[in-house]
């Protein structure tokens, strides 16, 4: 594990472990970096053989596509057919956490796409992320850094918990500003745009882009039964700690009731800052983690997967958490959390 600070990034130190990071990506080898989202495990995006390490690595399955890392937005148009579409959501949001999903060229091989026609390209705004791709000269395929099935890593700590010897290199950039995956959007040949998965750029920002903006019903919902999910991702129990996690729907009240009526030993709540201190004073056994405060969604987001983490270390019996609003960045907290709760919602 290197440690690169982003205030240093000119400096001679700093550009020999980027250029020794582009050197292992060039060669096949793989490398995990920060980005404004969450950590990402790093390969050569045109090399076919790298993108079958980076499934190994995570353990991932291969049917779920990996997401191309490019260092401009105009980059895009070099391994995908873009379009006005495409033109305005990168005015409005690139570079930044936001990834489309376009019309795939030749030169990305169907290993990184899963065999799908398309290809999801998002241009980042972290500047180590940006340095290293700059220096590659090819576009970095990067899933987060997790094993398949547990919650993104958001620290290095925490992808060192889940990649320890199994990449060549870690970089070290501290604590992701954002703490979510990005929004995915699929761009139509057409140019209607889709809504696959809600992140940091929300429904309305996207509207106000390019108009309209279908959500896919997989972002709020369970798949019924035999539907195929848009993004191949969203069919697997992702971001879900080993414990099991309860959504309450209700006022704190009706919570403090519910858990005390539950008894569980060993259980621990994600909380609004506001409410902690009740919490703890009603139940002295709980384990009580800060969500941040009520109505502060970025908070939350920074600090979701972190708790999600820390909480798996402590093999909870439970962990109960509020259930987010569906507006704003309040979706992409809904659509991450009722994944860690398999669906299981409790109306209070
Ligand atoms: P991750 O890289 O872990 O953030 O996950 C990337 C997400 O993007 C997964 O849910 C993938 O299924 C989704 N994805 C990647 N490429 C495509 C694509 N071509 N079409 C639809 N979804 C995609
Ligand atoms: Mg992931």
């Amino acid at each position: 594990m290197i440690r690169l600070d982003r205030d240093k990034i000119g400096e001679a130190g700093s550009q020999t472990i980027l250029a020794e990071a582009a050197e292992i990506l060039r060669r096949g080898g793989l490398v995990i970096f920060p980005t404004e989202t969450v950590y990402g495990l790093g390969g050569n995006a045109t090399d076919p053989a790298a993108a079958k390490a980076i499934y190994a690595a995570k353990g991932r399955p291969a049917d779920n596509p990996l997401i191309i890392h490019i260092e401009k937005p105009e980059d895009a148009g070099t391994y995908t057919y873009t379009n006005d579409t495409y033109r305005r959501i990168a005015e409005a949001f690139m570079p930044g956490p936001i990834t489309v999903i376009l019309r795939a060229r030749d030169n990305i091989p169907v290993e990184t796409r899963a065999g799908l026609p398309t290809v999801a390209v998002r241009c980042p705004k972290d500047e180590i992320a940006r340095a290293l791709i700059g220096k590659c000269g090819f576009p970095i395929a990067a899933p987060s850094a997790n094993l398949s099935g547990s919650p993104s890593p958001t620290n290095a700590r925490h992808v060192a918990d889940d990649m320890n010897g199994r990449v060549d290199m870690i970089i070290d950039g501290g604590e992701c500003e954002i703490g979510l995956e990005s929004t995915i959007v699929k761009i139509e040949e057409d140019g209607s745009l889709t809504l696959l998965r809600p992140g940091r750029i929300t429904p309305e920002e996207l509207r106000a882009a390019v108009g309209q903006v279908r959500i896919a019903s997989a972002v709020t919902a369970e798949l019924r039964p035999g539907e195929v999910a848009l993004s191949p991702g969203m069919k697997y129990r992702h971001y879900a700690p080993k414990s099991p996690v309860i959504l309450l729907d209700g006022s704190l009240a009706a919570c403090v009731d519910f858990i005390r009526r539950e008894g569980k030993s060993n259980a621990a709540a994600i909380a609004y800052s506001e409410d902690v201190e009740i919490l703890r004073a009603a139940f002295p056994e709980l384990t009580v983690y800060a969500f941040g405060e009520k109505g502060d969604e970025a908070a939350q987001a920074h600090n979701l997967f972190f708790i999600l983490r820390e909480a798996d270390k402590r093999d909870h019996s439970v962990i109960y958490a509020p259930l987010p609003k569906r507006s704003g960045m309040g979706l992409a907290l809904y659509n991450r959390m009722i994944r860690a709760a398999a669906h299981h919602i409790v109306s209070l």
